[in-house]
């Protein structure tokens, strides 16, 4: 449990476990609380600025985003991100309540308008719902360099390398490592080749689990991914025990389909790459995999991204931040439709009733929850953090506000594991 630490111009310092310590400068007047979650002090007196090199790591996503920040042998600092998946839906409603607006007979009828069109054509533009969450990595990885003396951030890019594919030859880092990751590399292809899917029973089997066979034996075939493809166990120990006969159709996906799911990644790491001020390093999942399945970990993304980070043995911080990224504002985008009375319907609702915002953090009955839908009546549905309806229906008078919303909902784990709930799209009503 690590209180961070600010020196007296803001920047980041080591943390400290020294609870009592910390509680002692802030009594005595040496330091003062910055921020609550994450717990963070900054001294009122001069200190050197002498840090350890502290290494970040990023598994990037477009539903989650892992953070690792590790020294060599301990991790300082944890997060999961869960990214907002609403903002195509968003969009399409958009466009919908804007294509109606077209006809010259409408009473609600807007010229087009021609300059304010943002085309993912145009030479390196993203379409909004990506740009959005590539903003998001590079914020969140900003947040943690303002937490954290980070020295250095890795970025996973893709799956696996598309040159190490083309050209087995190369001379790289992991080649240094043994020629076993090659290996790694090819398989990790091979399964997004084939769909993640066993190539004999399509699935047939239930069987999660994939292998990955050669075709003709190694020693001949080589690991080439012509000589590879993926079956599910249950298929291929069938088949080693001479069970079966393989009935295979080639798949071919191509190299640059696997350039383009990576898009985002890639994004993400030259944007950190212009946007921080220290080295940014790039890797891939097949040696993300390789260290954590050397080390036996288990698979989160907050795991992950301590592989990645390149301190895979570090201790554990032992607690996890888990940010739920929110809609900030629902604009208002009349309904489409006509309300009986004559009159349009806004498609939101107030922002703040009796004063509680949506998913401002409360405490119910000595419990910290979250406030997940409003009522203009002042009868708010309320959740805790891992999902649980505590009220459909409660009154905001039993209710202490603790801290209003913010850019996203957090709440710190120790046990980890939970996933947040789903949480209704529209401002106004209950999902
Ligand atoms: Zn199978
Ligand atoms: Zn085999």
């Amino acid at each position: 449990m690590y209180i961070y630490v600010q020196a007296q111009d803001g920047t980041p310092l080591m943390p400290t476990a020294r609870a009592g310590k910390v509680r002692r400068m802030l009594r005595d007047g040496r330091a003062v609380i910055a921020t609550h979650t994450p717990f963070t002090i900054r001294l009122t007196y001069d200190t050197t600025h002498h840090t350890q090199s502290v290494s970040l790591g990023v598994d990037a996503g477009t539903t989650h985003i892992g953070l690792s920040t590790t020294t060599d042998r301990k991790e300082l600092f944890a997060a999961e991100i869960d990214l907002r998946t609403d903002i195509i839906d968003n969009l399409s409603t958009r466009r919908e309540a804007r294509r109606t607006r077209r006809s010259k007979r409408s009473i609600r009828y807007r010229a087009p308008r021609f300059l304010n069109r943002r085309t993912s054509k145009r030479a390196g533009l993203l379409a909004p719902s990506v740009q959005q969450k590539v903003h998001s990595h590079v914020k969140a990885v900003q947040d943690i360099c303002r937490l954290l003396p980070v020295t250095s951030v890795t970025v996973e890019v893709a799956q696996f390398d598309t040159q190490l594919l083309k050209n087995p030859g190369i001379v790289g880092k992991q080649y240094q490592q043994g020629p076993q990751l090659g290996f790694w590399n090819v398989r990790e292809y091979v399964l997004f080749r084939d769909n993640h899917e066993c190539q004999h029973c399509h699935g047939k089997s239930k069987d999660r689990i994939l292998n990955v066979h050669h075709l003709e034996s190694r020693k001949t075939g080589g690991d080439s991914p012509d000589n590879l493809v993926t079956l599910c166990e249950t298929c291929h120990k069938a088949y080693h025990r001479g069970e079966l006969k393989l009935k295979l159709k080639r798949n071919s996906q191509s190299l640059r389909d696997a350039a383009f799911m990576s898009i985002m990644r890639w994004k993400v790491y030259n944007e950190l790459k212009q946007a921080l001020g220290v080295p940014v390093h790039l890797t891939y999942g097949y040696l993300t995999k390789y260290t954590r399945i050397g080390h036996t970990l288990e698979k989160s993304h907050a795991v992950d991204a301590r592989c990645i980070s390149g301190n895979a043995d570090a201790r554990p911080a032992g607690e996890l931040f888990r940010f739920k990224q929110l809609r900030r504002h629902n604009r208002k985008v009349m309904k489409s439709n006509m309300l009986k009375g004559g009159h349009w319907k806004h498609n939101q609702a107030p922002r703040e009733i009796k004063g509680f915002r949506r998913y401002d953090v409360v405490v119910y009955k000595n419990i910290q929850c979250f406030i997940n839908s409003l009522r203009t009546r002042g009868y708010f549905s309320i959740k805790t953090f891992d999902g649980k309806l505590i009220s459909n229906d409660n009154s905001y008078k039993s209710l202490g506000l603790v801290r209003h919303s913010g850019r996203s909902l957090f709440h710190k784990e120790r046990g980890l594991k939970t996933r947040f709930p789903a949480l209704s799209k529209d401002g106004s009503t209950l999902a």
